[in-house]
């Protein structure tokens, strides 16, 4: 069981006042708050350790390379990827798909098939449709059942030999579905097709062995990971890094330089060009071990607790509709009230200092599917109480009497 006053007291933003109201923050899946061990991190390193890395012979260069390199040793373990050089740094989850979707068009020719889901965020629709664009290849998407769940059924009958790549979400940030990825990639690799898994709402919630699932792509970013913004991670199995051509050129990912040739340098470093979010990364260690500290199995498990307890009561609450009810589910809700825009919900919570996301949150598709413009979202994360669910509800009924 997690000590959840202790956690509490290792996020200062979380004693703020809003609108002179206690802060109940309950947007995680867009950020995160950052515990002290990582505001400190970043200040420790622009205060002492300050440097470029890779490149200097000095003292403050080799600090902060091997302390880079720490994070990037971190992150291999908590993913258990097979090797350390398998773990690239980005700017996130963004970044790394586009990254993706822009070097493996080395693989893919006109006629060839790139599939994704309904349910996925723009980040992990547009690189696609940008790439199915310059190659000649076609789009095709799962679609989502009425509950949330993916479509598994239609999998079959989609993938062809023609699918060079599937690219779907680990959880979804709109509906909370947790997709059955270990299953769903032996599907895929049964027809030759490799898949990337759009972990961004699932690396800080649930325990992840990228081998297990033999994923041969998987990204996050380590801002929704109680980390700094600016930073992701694309995990990349060795064989297909090596194949793939780097995404952006300039310093760093060389290993030789001349005008009639250009000698890529050996992986990690082949996609990482230019100087990197340095504080960032070394901060991210400290985010690491907040995480592995309190554990994800019981961060997964309080979070469950509190998706069933917050789910229950606002299944209470007249006219209310919730969207994505799967078996599988992460604690994320996203609701309707009838007659009331979300905006409006969003706003006048925010007045009583609770912090929720409205709108599309990114997924116009699954939107379009529901026949809806957006919802309100509560994501959760480890430091959220059940008694702040209690201030969300009574809140909740205010703005309800209030717009009605
Ligand atoms: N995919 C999913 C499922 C997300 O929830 C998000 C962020 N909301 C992203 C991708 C994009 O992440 P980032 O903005 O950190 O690149």
């Amino acid at each position: 069981m997690i000590d959840i006053t202790k956690i509490r007291g290792e996020f200062p933003i979380l004693s703020q006042k809003i609108n002179g109201n206690n802060l109940v923050y309950f947007d995680n899946g867009a950020t995160t708050q950052k515990p002290t061990s990582v505001i400190e991190s970043i200040k420790g390193y622009y205060t002492n350790e300050n440097s470029n890395v890779h490149r200097g012979a000095h003292f403050l260069s080799s600090l902060a390379t091997e302390k880079l390199e720490s994070t990037r040793r971190a992150v291999h373990k908590l993913i258990n990827s097979k090797h350390v050089y398998e773990i690239i740094f980005t700017k996130g989850t963004t970044d790394s798909i586009n990254l993706v979707a822009n070097s493996f068009q080395k693989f893919l020719s006109k006629g060839d098939e790139v599939l994704i889901s309904e349910l996925e965020h723009h980040s992990n629709i547009v690189p696609w449709q940008l790439c199915c664009e310059k190659t000649g290849a076609n789009l095709k998407v799962i679609p989502v059942l009425p509950n949330g769940e993916l479509n598994l059924k239609k999998i079959s009958s989609l993938l062809t030999k023609k699918t060079k790549i599937v690219a779907i979400s680990h959880i979804s940030n709109t509906l909370g579905t947790i997709n059955p990825i270990k299953k769903i990639i032996s599907q895929c690799h049964s027809v030759g097709a490799k898949v990337l898994i759009d972990g961004a709402q699932a690396a800080s919630h649930l325990a992840l062995d990228v081998q297990e699932i033999n994923a041969d792509f998987y990204c996050f970013s380590a801002h929704k990971m109680y980390g700094p913004t600016g930073l992701g991670v694309l995990y990349g199995k060795e064989k297909l890094l090596n194949k793939m051509p780097p995404y952006q050129g300039g310093g760093e990912m060389i290993s030789d330089v001349s005008f009639s040739k250009t000698k890529y340098a050996e992986l990690p470093y082949k996609f990482e060009a230019g100087t990197p979010n340095i504080g960032g990364i070394i901060a991210f260690k400290a985010a690491i071990e907040f995480i592995c500290k309190v554990g994800l199995n019981n961060i997964c498990l309080h979070e469950k607790a509190l998706l069933k307890y917050a789910t229950s009561e606002i299944l209470k609450i007249k006219n209310v509709k919730i969207y994505g009810t799967s078996n599988e589910k992460s604690a994320i809700i996203s609701f309707n009230i009838n007659g009331l825009h979300p905006y409006d919900i969003g706003l006048l919570l925010d007045k009583m200092g609770i912090a929720i996301r409205t709108g599309h949150h990114c997924t116009q598709p699954i939107m379009d599917k529901f026949e809806i413009p957006g919802t309100a979202r509560l994501s959760l994360a480890v430091y959220n109480t059940k008694q702040e669910i209690d201030v969300f509800i009574l809140s909740l009924k205010k703005v309800i009497k209030m717009l009605s």
